[in-house]
């Protein structure tokens, strides 16, 4: 496959115009890391200027009332296009794990007199941390359940299915895997621990932004996910907060405070939760973190999730061909499934030498890919920003480091943040 080929796709590909949207300081720098840290929207730089100088410096206090209270809403209602929810189904708040923790409590409360945790070992720690301390804390004999995966790529299906039973409280996964990028049938998950009675709840981390997510479509309960990947929001940028309609008024909120209370201006000393998914909030929202990530979520909508995952799905078939074609001979291996609909938008490779490639790539080659132990090199596939023309370019780089052995003077080095 040739460069022209590249070029020939950027030149047919519809959404080839958002790229010049993203601030680009180094125009070399081939960026395949949007699925750890998305890149920096123009419309947020532009938006900072405002925050700080309108919002904050000159409206001050009287903003609260002129969009921020509104913000974890009115955002959220804006990531529930994105994730087939109804508007009033998600909310801003706190992180990821924050979150988790809150719907894992919620649900072993809801659920009292089940004992079992079902999860898998993809999960990300994070989330296998939040359930183990959430065990401890309740102190109820509850157990966790970590299913293996049989190859490291692919969820284990069968097994999680054959674990539920009427013991099980929760089904937790994570929808889009971190490592091999495997992404779950939600549908038929949901089903099965519905069958037996149990909740589910799913870290859309990886999957918002990235795969066409139907919750309500899928019947699932609980949802979590961050918005700084492929959303675009900004290092440390907010989380979300999916909780079904029906399931709002029973499910409590662990974190109790004044930002989740019913009236809570009223500052009465007893907490009485809110009606709506707002009783989910506990303290006061992150403000200039909220308003810095709405211009990428708003970049999402423009495009559409149709749109995004088909072009998604063709770079990634893209790279698993250049895989084939130039870096399969190289003891290269795909770590990710081969086929569309069960992969999300990154590519893993695994390699011996992965750490010591993944650092020849970002010192020598100017690429930014991610590593995770023990060999995996993530490509992520951000599709807004990143164009076929990259993607080729990035191979071509690659096998420059495998010909020149370029990853030897690193593979001594330990490991650090990617
Ligand atoms: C990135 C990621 C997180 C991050 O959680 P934080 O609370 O933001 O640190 C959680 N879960 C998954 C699956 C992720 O990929």
């Amino acid at each position: 496959m040739t460069i022209e080929f590249a070029q020939e796709q950027d030149r047919l590909d519809p959404l080839s115009g958002y790229k010049d949207k993203f601030f680009h300081s180094d125009e070399s720098l081939i960026y395949l890391d949007g699925n750890s840290l998305g890149r920096l929207p123009m419309a947020t730089l532009e938006k900072s200027e405002d925050l700080l100088r309108q919002q904050w410096g000159d409206r001050l206090i009287r903003h609260w009332n002129e969009g921020w209270f509104d913000a974890p809403k009115r955002i959220g209602v804006k990531i529930a296009q994105l994730i087939g929810a109804k508007p009033h189904e998600v909310i801003m708040a706190d992180s990821t794990t924050i979150n988790l923790f809150k719907l894992v409590v919620a649900a072993l409360k809801n659920k009292k007199n089940r004992k079992s945790i079902v999860t898998d070992d993809l999960n990300f720690p994070s989330d296998l941390y939040v359930m183990q301390g959430a065990i401890e804390l309740l102190e109820q004999d509850h157990k966790l359940q970590v299913i293996p995966s049989e190859d490291g790529i692919y969820g284990p299906t069968t097994d999680l299915i054959q674990a539920l039973n009427d013991d099980t409280a929760l089904l937790s996964l994570t929808h889009t895997v971190f490592k091999s990028g495997y992404t779950y049938d939600m549908t038929a998950m949901s089903q099965a621990a519905h069958d037996v009675g149990a909740l589910t709840l799913w870290d859309l981390s990886h999957s918002v932004g990235s795969v066409e997510v139907k919750l309500n479509e899928a019947n699932a309960d609980m949802a979590v996910g961050c918005s700084y990947k492929y959303l675009n929001g900004g290092p440390g940028a907010p989380a979300f907060i999916y909780i079904r309609e029906d399931l709002q008024e029973e499910l409590i909120n662990p974190i109790t405070g004044w930002m989740g209370k019913k009236n809570l201006f009223d500052f009465a000393l007893d907490y009485e939760a809110d009606n709506s998914l707002q009783k989910f909030l506990t303290g006061t929202p992150t403000v200039t973190a909220l308003e810095l990530m709405e211009p990428g979520v708003d970049l999402l909508l423009e495009v559409g999730m149709p749109a995004l995952r088909a072009k998604s799905i063709k770079q990634s078939e893209y790279m698993i061909a250049l895989f084939d074609e130039h870096l399969a001979a190289y003891d290269f291996s795909l770590k990710s499934p081969r086929e569309s609909q069960w992969r999300g938008s990154h590519i893993s490779l695994g390699h011996e030498e992965g750490l010591g490639i993944d650092l020849a790539m970002i010192k020598e080659q100017n690429i930014i890919p991610d590593f995770r132990p023990p060999d995996n090199i993530r490509l992520g596939i951000a599709p807004l920003y990143l164009s076929f023309e990259d993607i080729y370019e990035s191979v071509s780089r690659m096998t420059t480091i495998m010909d020149a052995r370029l990853y030897e003077k690193y593979s001594q080095t330990k490991q650090f943040v990617t």
